[in-house]
């Protein structure tokens, strides 16, 4: 099949991690004859250096024309100074809302071999962690009205979390179909004993669930409790579903439980089949240009867009079996490295995963 694939590197360590996820579309293409057809977008600090704006409106254009976008990472100290609207993030922002991407999708997967870096008791570790968090992403709190004014005691500050029905609608059934595709398992996250935006919440997401997705086994858990169960019991969770600023806080709590930065992936769905794929990590600006950066997270991203919006379900398996061939087989990137492991670099890290392929 034939694919137009939009490639922001960014900057930072994102030339270094996309030109892994490259060619690990380039051998896939040529092992399952597909078409892979790459468009460079510049996008962040190097389009801030080259036309003043952090995304260009042609550079939009090329995303929004593309079966799906790979993001490595954008943004560095050069570009910390100046003003919001001009600030590398602002780029990601506009595609996110110009694509309309409104779902957030995070697995927490803990590896065999990753048991010991996980921060829980080990009892707890073995019983295994592998969740989805699936986060509303444009709307509720952070998108609401906010302002300040002056009450009786002084100045007082407001933020508004607003959904409509709408807008659970669409997020709950990114959460079920992705559970129809594993355990069909879902937990929705919200604050129903207090806050009447998550009562609607509650409610639309069982009229979802009871009208479309019957065999959906769906549980509802208050926040606070998401918060401990996470620690106490994570294998219990399998897909989570939630709003903004819940998914924001637990999808960090959940980063924690499985090991690195450097492993985890991310997906922003919208309406089409068009996604944006990226890391969760940023710039890495530190080690930038040293050949340490760990590819994983990246190729992994390029795994989930196999599986969700290219409809390459084998390919997209192929691709984390060779991840998790070369993490058994012991090597690592630095950020990764523990007693016993072989250290590589990212240009060798790539390698040893294409011989898995
Ligand atoms: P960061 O994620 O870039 O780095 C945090 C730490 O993790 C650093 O020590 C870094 O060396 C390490 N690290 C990150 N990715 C790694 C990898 N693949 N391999 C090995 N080590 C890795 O976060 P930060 O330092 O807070 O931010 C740096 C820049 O990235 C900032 O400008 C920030 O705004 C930007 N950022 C961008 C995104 C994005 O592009 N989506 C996300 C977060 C931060």
């Amino acid at each position: 099949m034939d694919f137009r694939i939009a490639l922001i590197e960014g900057d930072g360590i994102g030339p270094e991690i996309m030109a892994a996820a490259v060619a690990v579309m380039e051998k896939i293409a040529k092992k399952y004859d597909h078409t892979f057809t790459f468009d460079m977008v510049e996008a962040g600090g190097v389009s801030i250096d080259k036309y003043g704006v952090p995304l260009t409106d042609e550079a939009l254009k090329i995303c929004k024309e593309s079966n799906s976008v790979v993001l490595a990472s954008v943004g560095g100290p050069k570009w910390d100074t100046q003003p919001g609207h001009l600030r590398p993030e602002r780029g990601l922002l506009a595609i996110r809302k110009e694509l309309g991407l409104f779902a957030n999708i995070r697995p927490a997967k803990l590896r065999p071999e990753f048991i010991d870096a996980c921060p829980l008791k080990k009892e707890i570790a073995q019983k295994g962690i592998d969740m989805v968090i699936v986060r509303e992403l444009t709307g509720g709190i952070y998108y609401g009205a906010r302002g300040r004014d002056v009450g009786k005691n002084g100045v007082e500050a407001y933020d508004t979390e607003r959904y409509s029905e709408r807008e659970i609608e669409q997020i709950a059934r990114v959460a079920f179909n992705l559970a129809m595709t594993r355990n069909k398992k879902v937990a929705s996250i919200d604050k129903a004993n207090v806050l009447e935006s998550s009562r609607l919440w509650r409610e639309t997401v069982h009229n979802v669930a009871k009208n479309e997705y019957p065999e959906i086994e769906l549980v509802d858990v208050l926040v606070d409790n998401a918060a401990m169960q996470l620690i106490k019991n994570p294998a219990q969770f399998d897909v989570i579903v939630t709003n903004n600023i819940f998914g924001d806080i637990l999808s960090d709590e959940a980063s924690q439980l499985v090991g690195s930065i450097g492993l985890m992936p991310s997906a922003s769905l919208g309406k089409t089949k068009c996604g944006m794929y990226e890391p969760i990590h940023g710039s890495a600006p530190d080690i930038a240009g040293k050949d340490i950066a760990n590819p994983l997270a990246t190729i992994l991203s390029v795994a989930m867009m196999f599986e969700l919006s290219l409809d390459l379900k084998k390919e997209a398996k192929i691709i984390e079996e060779a991840v998790d061939k070369v993490l058994k087989q012991g090597f690592r990137t630095r950020d990764i490295l523990d007693n016993g492991t072989k250290p590589v670099g990212c240009k060798e890290m790539t390698r040893l995963v294409l011989e898995n392929i």
